[in-house]
């Protein structure tokens, strides 16, 4: 069965691609998925990328995203970027709290809320990343990481700004290593995300919000971990640099 939310596929470039390279590359990629209505697509993209690849899918099916976001308005926060900043820039979406970034810049649950909520204020889509890592999965503790971690992601986050929320289930052991989790544990892991957000919300919010799985999602295992009933779409990788591949996981998605 199908999920009855609409889909949405993001790719997560991380730090590839100079602004030269995006250029050429989100033309290829247009190309293949501009007949795609069905779902959703977004690219988040390095910020110095964001203004020509948000100038370049004006007016197409492709929306732009980043990868970060500051809590903060402005200020001394070297190296960082404001929510003001993306969307200024053409940000519609920003990945946050993606396992790279609590794991090498010290991400904690406290500043995804915060980012979060920063994100929100200014009219971005979140797409909150939770999801465990080997050694939690192998000690039993994977729901309840991943239910902290998403009541954590959600403090004090309006019903009214969950239109705003999208969480993505990734298990840290899946992401850039080639190993999937299979449809079921997937599915098991973005009801239990879904049950969370129905426990805070109510069961009308947690049904209509977007759930992504991502996690070594590629063109070959794309369809059948869409086609669960708990799965919304992906957060993609690897794939998302592959114009051919993501455009198939777009087709998956329809
Ligand atoms: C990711 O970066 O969010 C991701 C899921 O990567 P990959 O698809 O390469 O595993």
């Amino acid at each position: 069965m199908g999920s009855k939310r609409r889909m949405v596929i993001a790719g997560n470039w991380k730090m590839n691609m100079t602004p030269s390279e995006a250029k050429n590359f989100v033309g290829t990629l247009y190309e293949k998925v501009k007949n795609n209505r069905a779902c959703d697509i977004v690219v988040c993209v390095p910020a110095i990328d964001l203004p020509i690849v948000a100038k370049m899918c004006a007016g197409t099916a492709v929306k732009v995203g980043g990868q970060n976001v500051h809590f903060a308005k402005s200020g001394a926060y070297t190296g960082e970027i404001s929510a003001d900043m993306l969307v200024d820039a053409g940000a519609k979406y920003v990945i946050i709290g993606h396992s790279e970034r609590r794991q090498y810049f010290g991400e904690t649950d406290e500043t995804v809320n915060l980012r979060t909520k920063a994100a929100i204020e200014a009219g971005l889509t979140a797409i909150v990343c939770v999801g465990e890592c080997l050694s939690e999965r192998e000690q039993g503790i994977t729901e309840e990481v991943v239910a902290r971690q998403t009541k954590l992601a959600l403090l004090d986050i309006t019903p009214e700004q969950m239109k705003q929320v999208i969480i993505a289930y990734e298990p840290v052991w899946a992401i850039g290593t080639g190993k999937t989790a299979t449809a079921e544990q997937a599915d098991e892991v973005c009801k239990l995300i879904r049950n969370v957000i129905a426990a805070k919300y109510g069961k009308p919010i947690a049904r209509a919000t977007v759930i992504q799985y991502g996690g070594s999602m590629n063109a070959k295992n794309a369809a059948e971990l869409l086609a669960m009933d708990n799965i919304d779409g992906g957060l993609i990788g690897g794939a998302s640099l592959k114009p051919d591949d993501f455009a198939v996981i777009v087709e998956a998605a329809q």
